[in-house]
């Protein structure tokens, strides 16, 4: 990676004001943390400042404030859990900008860590406002962006504040760039790419960058219908949109030229109704009924998929093969995670659904990395720029 990391500069004694992707599932009631893998991702970092003497001074957004207080989307609750994983105690303040917030600042002492309050309560964040980045810029010496899964918004906390502070990336960071970069650039052969989800928009972006650097493309999801259509086959109700045929066309003809293989399901489970609430059957990708929708790929689809991978030593994987949220329709999707877990090869997850389907059947561990950015790891992997990355220092 090109860019400084917080190994990188002077940390002892300093103000280091670091932006972490603290926006995490919270219990309605409650305002517990119900799912705190984001926390955890952040702690590498936290920890390192810690050891290394800094004084942590912690921001991140939480939800959608839409620049308004809102009671329920306080940090608190995820001081609490971070105090907890930390077994030290996180300071909190009222705001992220102001007085009383530098002089509570002012006051840590090295190794000590404060949370700012939710810096989406403020509309100037998503607007990259100076004024209030500089006034972010006066709680800290040293800048780290650690919020991977932001680095694709250009907001005040990400890129604004780079404009008056060194600016350097966090472990997190780091890791991800790494990660992904890696996959793309040298890449272990056979290349596989496993492609699904309803975004198609996102991930025609994806499969356009890759494509030629490709092996193999395995299209499942609801994705895979606008394949079959370009085919001539019948896909039901799935849902097809005219612009999408003419790409899918084009795909296909520049997988051959390039001699990518790209395989289609040739089974799936359909349903007159996506939620479960209808009856659902396998059949045959040339024998989908009219009124019917695909909902998953099918058993014949999971054997050819996995028979293929299994040969491949690096995969990437972005977009569900299923609407997995309803169980019936999760089987494509848990077959596919499962066998990425146990493959001896480099496996890449990315995608904010498809992240979350491999950590809810507790296989995250067993991947070579799952990104903690869905946007974000779409958007590099999409071969564009992340302005929060590129506001960074670079490396001499
Ligand atoms: P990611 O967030 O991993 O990039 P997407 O946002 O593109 O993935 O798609 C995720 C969604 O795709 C999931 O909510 C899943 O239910 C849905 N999905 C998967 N297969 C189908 C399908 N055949 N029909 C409709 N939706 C599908
Ligand atoms: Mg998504």
């Amino acid at each position: 990676m090109d860019k400084l990391t917080v190994r990188d500069v002077p940390v002892r004694g300093k103000r280091v004001l670091v932006r972490v992707d603290f926006n995490v599932p919270l219990d309605k009631e409650r305002g517990a943390v119900t799912d705190d893998t984001r926390i955890k991702e952040s702690l590498p970092t936290i920890r390192y400042l810690m050891d290394n003497g800094a004084r942590v001074v912690l921001m991140s957004h939480l939800g959608r404030p839409d620049g308004k207080v809102v009671g329920s989307l306080r940090m608190g609750g995820v001081a609490k859990r971070l105090s907890e994983l930390l077994g030290k105690p996180v300071r909190t303040v009222a705001d992220c900008i102001g007085p009383e917030v530098e002089k509570a600042v002012g006051q840590l002492q090295a190794g000590e860590v404060v949370l700012l309050e939710n810096i989406r309560f403020h509309a100037e964040e998503e607007k990259n406002d100076a004024a209030f980045s500089q006034a972010l810029a006066r709680l800290g010496d040293v800048f780290v962006n650690d919020a991977f899964g932001t680095t694709h918004r250009a907001h005040a906390s990400t890129v604004g504040v780079t404009r008056y502070l060194p600016s350097v990336a966090g472990l997190l960071v780091e890791k991800e760039l790494k990660a992904l970069g890696q996959a793309l650039e040298e890449p272990a052969r056979p290349f596989a790419a496993l492609v699904g989800g309803a975004k198609i928009s996102d991930k025609m972006g994806v499969v356009g960058n890759i494509l030629k650097k490709l092996d193999l493309l395995l299209i499942g999801g609801g994705m895979a219908a606008t394949f079959l259509k370009v085919k001539g086959l019948e896909v039901g109700g799935s849902l097809v949109e005219v612009d999408r045929i003419v790409w899918a066309e084009k795909m296909m003809r520049e997988a051959e030229e390039s001699r990518v293989r790209l395989l289609l399901p040739v089974d799936f489970v359909v349903s007159e109704k996506p939620d479960g609430s209808a009856p659902s059957q396998t059949v045959r990708a040339n024998a989908i009924p009219a009124r019917s929708l695909v909902v998953d790929i099918g058993p014949e689809t999971v054997k050819s998929f996995s028979a293929e991978l299994r040969k491949c030593k690096t995969v990437l994987w972005n977009g569900p093969m299923g609407i997995f949220e309803v169980p019936g329709f999760a089987s494509g999707t848990r077959a596919m995670a499962e066998l990425l877990a146990g493959l001896n090869a480099t496996t890449i997850v990315g995608g904010g659904s498809t992240a979350e389907a491999v950590v809810n059947m507790g296989l995250k561990d067993r991947m070579t990395h799952v990104s903690t950015g869905g946007g974000a790891s779409l958007t590099f992997l999409e071969g564009e720029t992340l302005p929060g990355v590129a506001a960074l220092q670079d490396k001499k």
